[in-house]
């Protein structure tokens, strides 16, 4: 099956989340002429180590989505607090509704259901709310979910992988974190292929699918 979409909307509770999880696939269907929308909810300017200044994230994310292809203004940012999700839910469904009306996606990738950090759970749960008549696919963080279900895969080439690995070397400020590690990205990679019998992989959980 070729599939193609339109437009592709990335929900990202935080500017690296959805280079971890989808980078590969955000790559994939960038070159395919896909319409590719980033919106990341927080520049966690709280958890920034220093010596790093507190707008760090911001140019990072700028950085790493141009790696990946997606265009300049098709990166939109919000500033919520990070950790604080839950407090601004009613305004962060607000904000994905009018996403929802101004943009039309017709596909949503965002955190799965089953991920415990709160600020990730918020905006599955919104974004749930928001694009329950988009097909919707819940991207993988291992450090997070309790559980996933590996239901849908998406194969990925060798120059996915390594722009998803460029597009995550662009944080520097979040360099220190296990995760980052190329090793480990490309290792996920890895795995998830070998679940479908390819070099590289990664996989979602189907929360809604409309085609
Ligand atoms: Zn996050």
């Amino acid at each position: 099956m070729n599939l193609q979409f339109a437009k592709i909307l990335v929900l990202a509770p935080h500017t690296d989340d959805g280079e971890f999880g989808c980078g590969g696939t955000i790559s994939k269907f960038a070159g395919t002429g896909t319409e590719i929308y980033y919106a990341a909810f927080s520049l966690a300017e709280e958890s920034v180590p220093p010596p790093y200044p507190k707008n760090i994230l911001e140019t990072e994310v700028k950085a790493a989505t141009k790696v990946l292809g997606i265009k300049p203004d098709h990166l939109l940012l919000y500033k919520y607090q990070v950790r604080h999700f839950a407090t601004h839910r009613q305004s962060i469904l607000e904000d994905l509704v009018k996403l929802n009306l101004d943009l039309a996606p017709d596909l949503v990738l965002m955190p799965s259901l089953h991920d415990l950090h709160q600020d990730h759970s918020t905006v599955a749960m919104e974004g749930l709310r928001a694009f329950k008549k988009t097909s919707i696919l819940g991207y993988e963080m291992p450090w997070n979910n309790l559980n996933f279900s590996t239901q849908s895969f998406i194969k990925l080439t060798k120059p996915d992988i390594d722009k998803k690995t460029r597009a995550l070397e662009c944080y520097e400020s979040q360099s220190a974190k296990i995760y980052a590690s190329k090793e480990f990205i490309i290792s996920l990679a890895r795995t998830r292929g070998a679940q479908i019998g390819v070099q590289f992989a990664e996989t979602f959980e189907v929360i809604r699918w409309i085609f």
